[in-house]
């Protein structure tokens, strides 16, 4: 079997030139989206994924502003930060980087973010409308891999799905997602028994686990659309998926690539939903 590539990438960017019209004729009305990103401390990894969303957000012509805080912040300081960026109007996205560091209690700096300039989807409030069917918000890394699946007319409706991870930015999210698209949806994680004859058995395997190429083809049911979340670095420091690439070439019918797959959606979808506020008003 050919294996397409489901190429993010690509999509992400159709979507961006869109963007560029919808932020122009708000422009128009003299409304400037305005996206603010916290980033707390010195974490690498952060820093790289925040530069990249200020870059592309200013590419669609968003403001995008950074605001750099010291690993040592109380969570007092930083809730504050939070709380006078709720007052200004000219920012209609507030974003707050994690991890956080360990002294700080991350559910309760993201509670504090006014839930209407929520752009991650990651409040309480939202998270709750989204379990009951209505988000604002919806989390970014899940809905990009909807967005994807639906540019490549990848019905989901009976499919048995499996994903792989229960995090709350992306794993949980996910499987709630397909199901709403009608797929029969598994959950698996690190207490999970059997998991190679529980992927064998899936139609669509979303991985978002965080450990370098774990998944390869041997897990692969014959033309199964394979979804790689995946970020991590191997020994030469070169960014590699969950997902073996290679070695389910020829099994699955569709597999995202690292990089170049998930991981422009999730940017472009944070865009989307930062510009759809300003829409909103
Ligand atoms: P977390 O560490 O929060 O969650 C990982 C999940 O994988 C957990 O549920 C864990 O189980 C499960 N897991 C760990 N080891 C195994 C195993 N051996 N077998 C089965 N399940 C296992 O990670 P995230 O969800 O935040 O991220 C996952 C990956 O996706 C990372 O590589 C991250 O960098 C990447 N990522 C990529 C994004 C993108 O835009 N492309 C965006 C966000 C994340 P348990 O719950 O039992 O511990």
């Amino acid at each position: 079997m050919e294996t397409q590539l489901l190429e993010g990438k690509k999509l992400a960017e159709k979507m961006q030139s869109e963007m560029k019209v919808r932020v122009n004729s708000l422009l128009e009305k003299g409304k400037i989206p305005g996206l603010t990103v916290l980033l707390v401390g010195e974490d690498k990894a952060s820093q790289v994924y925040v530069r990249n969303k200020e870059r592309q957000a200013t590419k669609v012509g968003i403001k995008s502003e950074i605001i750099r805080l010291p690993e040592t912040i109380s969570e007092a300081a930083l809730i504050e930060q939070v709380e006078q960026l709720n007052e200004d109007a000219s920012v209609h996205g507030i974003l707050v980087q994690l991890p956080l560091p360990k002294h700080i209690n991350e559910q309760e700096v993201l509670r504090k973010i006014d839930y209407s300039k929520d752009v991650d989807g990651f409040h309480p409030m939202n998270m709750g409308n989204f379990l009951l069917g209505n988000a604002s918000a919806l989390p970014c890394t899940p809905y990009g891999i909807m967005e994807l699946l639906k540019a490549y007319d990848i019905s989901l409706e009976g499919k048995n799905a499996l994903v792989i991870g229960r995090s709350n930015i992306v794993g949980k999210p996910m499987a709630l997602m397909l199901m709403e698209k009608n797929a029969t949806i598994t959950i698996a994680h690190s207490k999970t028994k059997n998991l190679k004859e529980l992927a064998q058995q899936a139609d669509v395997l979303v991985a978002a686990i965080g450990r370098g190429h774990m998944i390869t083809g041997e897990f692969i049911k014959p033309g199964a659309v394979v979804i790689d979340v995946g970020m991590n670095r191997d020994e030469a420091g070169k960014l590699i998926g969950d997902v073996d690439t290679a070695s389910v070439m020829g099994i699955a019918s569709y597999v995202t690539p690292v990089p170049g797959g998930v991981g422009p959606m999730t940017i472009t979808m944070l865009l989307d939903q930062t510009i759809k506020k300003v829409e909103a008003e």
